[in-house]
């Protein structure tokens, strides 16, 4: 069993105040879908209070690891919002000690969701999106109700949004987010 106080120790040390607290907030929320979709609450606990450990990291240290790992090289090309999962979890892996591939592939794909994905790293990424501490809104409010019945409802969801935010900051789509929309939006199994 993981020392959670000794982890949540390191993960408030590593990470600005918000960031720690929303770290939290995913950890509990996480742990409700997990009960409401019959899912060990304990790793879901772990997976949401890690998920953004590396989110501070600097530059330097996510090229470091992605050398260190031998990670695809186009990591390269993009920066923090895609890193601090796909290249986090190896830097939560060696730091943290997690070893449960279960926690440390939902924490990879935390970002930008993947085709096929476990119930896990579905709770993650829900969690992540629907913490309480996110502003709130009515249709907010009513994607959340739904995605505590069915999480593959708010998965479509998120992803839906994901692109339109993004393509509107005209921010590049990350090829794994891209492959996620057209799974879970636009159909393409
Ligand atoms: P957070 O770490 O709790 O803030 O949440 P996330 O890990 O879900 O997202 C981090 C950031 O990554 C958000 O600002 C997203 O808009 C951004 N993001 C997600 N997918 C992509 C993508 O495909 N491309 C780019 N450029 N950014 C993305
Ligand atoms: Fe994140
Ligand atoms: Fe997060």
């Amino acid at each position: 069993m993981y020392n959670f106080e000794e982890i949540t120790q390191k993960v408030k040390e590593n990470l600005s105040d918000f960031r720690f607290q929303h770290s939290l907030r995913v950890s509990e929320y996480a742990q409700e879908l997990a009960k409401k979709n019959n899912y060990d609450i304990q790793k879901a606990k772990l997976a949401g209070l890690v998920h953004d450990y590396a989110k501070e990291s600097s530059n330097e240290e996510f090229l470091f690891y992605i050398d260190k790992y031998k990670l695809d090289p186009e990591l390269k090309k993009w920066k923090t919002p895609i890193w601090h999962g796909i290249v986090g979890a190896y830097i939560i892996k060696e730091k943290l000690g997690i070893e449960d591939e279960d926690v440390l592939h939902a924490i990879s794909v935390h970002t930008t969701g993947d085709i096929e994905m476990t119930i896990l790293d579905k709770i993650l990424y829900m969690a992540d999106w629907l913490e309480p501490g996110r502003d709130f809104s009515e249709t907010l409010d009513a994607i959340k109700t739904k995605t505590e019945a069915n999480l593959d409802y708010g998965i479509a969801q998120q992803l839906s949004f994901a692109l339109d935010f993004l393509s509107r900051k005209k921010e590049a789509i990350y090829p794994k987010t891209l492959y996620a929309y057209n799974y879970w939006v636009g159909g393409i199994k």
